[in-house]
């Protein structure tokens, strides 16, 4: 079967190089399923999502990578979410159904946050600006701003698949840098066409069959939203008393469908005034469509 909804680390221990691969199918197109999306959303939003999954793996922690792009264009906001355990979801704001460009053209000026979100402990952030034709720029000037490490990244998206590749130098190496430029030389001569359709190893065979390679066991990639009650009921807490109680004069149930996955929660006057007591909400439908 063909090898796709997951991530492969791969190392070339002797050059001090190290790299991944994703390649996303079925984990991609349910993750898009409850947004109508135009192609050129498509693709971005698909490289959104498949750079989470790679830059979640460059770190060891438990919690959620999230990259949020921000612009002053007709495609307002691109969220991509990976966690540790390899669960992702994205969403697209602003107009959605329009036409493909660059990320500039679609997106206009503005900028990437790239927040981890530990299971334990704050929140870190780091940002940078919206550069550059594609997100894989984008992510390349971060990593080159934050880690200093010399880093490349490929991102490729349409409807059914979306893929990356990265290669990042290790740290503390000593005269590489021949190598460096022969691996991402190589590395850049990647096809969309080739990386929506090979496995890694017949991707990396087809990169670099000349180089020693390591490749690691693949780790699986499903689309799982995590959105919960509990969230949705912060949420509502946060819009405060007052605005809560004057949306009850105007309906009897509020309504809450997730933008990731299309959960639906609902609300009654007496679920939202004992969660504005601090009680627990005994009775709660939930269900999807
Ligand atoms: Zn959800």
């Amino acid at each position: 079967m063909k090898e796709q909804d997951c991530l492969r680390r791969f190392l070339f221990e002797r050059l001090g190089v190290r790299g991944e691969w994703v390649l996303l199918q079925t984990s991609w197109q349910q993750a898009k399923q409850y947004q109508q999306l135009s192609a050129g959303v498509e693709e971005q939003l698909g490289q959104a999502i498949a750079s989470a999954v790679l830059l979640s793996a460059t770190i060891k922690f438990e919690g959620a990578m999230i990259l949020q792009a921000q612009g002053n264009g007709k495609l307002n906001t691109l969220i991509a979410q990976a966690t540790h355990d390899r669960k992702i979801r994205g969403l697209a704001r602003g107009d959605t159904k329009m036409e493909a460009g660059s990320l500039t053209e679609m997106m206009g000026d503005g900028r990437l946050v790239i927040t981890v979100e530990p299971e334990q402990g704050e929140p870190y952030q780091g940002i940078v600006a919206l550069q550059g034709d594609k997100l894989a720029d984008v992510i390349t000037s971060y990593f080159t701003q934050s880690e200093q490490l010399d880093t490349k990244v490929w991102l490729f998206a349409n409807g059914t698949h979306a893929a990356g590749l990265f290669i990042q130098e290790l740290p503390d190496q000593e005269s590489y840098l021949a190598d460096w430029e022969r691996i991402s030389a190589l590395a850049n001569t990647v096809t969309q066409e080739e990386m929506l359709s090979l496995d890694c190893e017949q991707m990396l065979f087809r990169l670099f069959n000349e180089e020693q390679v390591s490749v690691f066991e693949a780790e699986a990639i499903t689309f799982e939203c995590g959105c919960s009650t509990g969230k949705i009921e912060n949420a509502l807490l946060a819009l405060g008393k007052d605005e809560l109680d004057s949306i009850f004069l105007e309906r009897e149930i509020i309504d809450v469908d997730c933008e990731f996955c299309g959960q639906q929660y609902h609300f009654d006057k007496v679920d939202v005034d004992n969660l504005l007591s601090g009680q627990p909400i005994e009775k709660l439908s939930e269900t999807r469509h």
